[in-house]
């Protein structure tokens, strides 16, 4: 017996998989399955966080819809990552409501520091929120740097203490000692493993999306993301991402949570956007507005992201870590 009905469905799936074993050579979950000859619930939560949603062994699957097994991997690990997101999410409360309004959440908390920050500007002095400011402490100018500095030290902080929470609970439910993670051998495979982007090309022929054709396009898309930091590569990197979601096809996503989804991503766009914006006018009087409204995307995009899309990016690499250690356990070269 399960915790909920979708690890019910996990363990039935798996059990299917672990007697076929085709996709053995996809990506690592089938490795992993391959271990085992039952399914805990964390274990199941562990497979959930080790796919990233290629497609491939749906595409691939002779059982799959309509045949009477109706096995579908990907959207089955799809609802049980989500609700390992809601079940790790520190406090808990708050990811409930995320995962049915992320994106309505994100963008409220974003326009209320805004608001925020641009009432108070514009009752302490107009002239400032709509003056022309120049030189390097010129965004000082509506909000003091120490005030900024204690706002999103304290957002940082927020992020890193509930992520670390969260992480804390996964490791326990997959049932690992938390001294473990510091293993420096299986943090270093799980790092070259993410670092490489290994096993997110569906057994090496890429993702499967709108149709049955393989593409590396979210390949490509989330590095660009990942590796540049600032300017064009964070817009085309989330927008990118956004498009390739939209096309998706339906079979293999999660549709009721969309909003852990796609709130990350389009806060990630938001950020650069609203960035980009103020560097090209921020010697004009749309300064204050835009520096508001670029503080506020930001300090959203802090307190919502250990409840969206980028812990995923955190729980993959735990599940990486563990994956990496009982491979050499088991004694697998790497
Ligand atoms: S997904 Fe289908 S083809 Fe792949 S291992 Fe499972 S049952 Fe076999
Ligand atoms: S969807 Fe891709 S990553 Fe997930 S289990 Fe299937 S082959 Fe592996």
């Amino acid at each position: 017996m399960h915790g909920t009905k979708i690890l019910e469905e996990a363990d039935r799936l798996m059990t299917v998989c672990n007697s076929c074993r085709y996709c053995e050579g996809l990506c690592a979950v089938f490795p992993a399955m391959e271990m085992r000859r039952a399914f805990s619930d964390g274990d199941l939560n562990y497979f959930a966080n080790l796919c990233h949603a290629c497609g491939a062994c749906y595409t691939d699957c002779q059982f799959s819809p309509p045949h009477e097994f109706n096995v579908n991997v990907p959207k089955t690990l799809a609802i049980a990552r989500a609700e390992s997101y809601a079940a790790y999410a520190w406090p808990r409360a708050l990811s409930g409501a995320f995962a049915r309004n992320g994106l309505t959440i994100s963008i409220i908390a974003a326009l209320s520091v805004a608001g925020f920050i641009f009432g108070f500007a514009a009752l302490n002095d107009r002239q400032v929120l709509l003056g022309i400011h120049t030189g390097p402490g010129a965004f000082y100018a509506l909000m003091p740097h120490n005030a900024m500095a204690a706002l999103f030290g304290a957002a940082f902080i927020y992020a890193i203490v509930a992520l670390a929470m969260g992480v804390r609970a996964f490791w326990r439910d997959i049932g690992e000692p938390i001294g473990m993670l510091a293993d420096p051998g299986s943090l270093w495979q799980a790092m070259k493993d993410a670092g490489q982007l290994r096993y997110l090309d569906g057994g090496g022929v890429g993702c499967v999306n709108e149709d049955e054709r393989p593409t590396d396009r979210r390949k490509i898309y989330l590095p660009v993301v990942l590796g540049t930091l600032g300017g064009a590569g964070l817009l085309i990197g989330p927008a990118g991402l956004l498009a390739e979601r939209s096309k998706r096809d339906p079979a293999l996503v999660d549709e009721k949570r969309t909003g852990m989804d796609v709130a990350f991503i389009t806060m990630l766009f938001l950020t650069s956007l609203t960035g980009m914006a103020l560097l090209l006018l921020r010697d004009t009087p749309a300064m204050g507005p835009l520096l508001a409204l670029h503080l506020g995307v930001v300090f959203s995009l802090f307190i919502t992201m250990p409840y969206g899309k980028f812990v995923h990016g955190i729980y993959r690499y735990v599940a990486l870590v563990r994956y990496a250690k009982e491979r050499r356990q088991a004694g697998h070269t790497v």
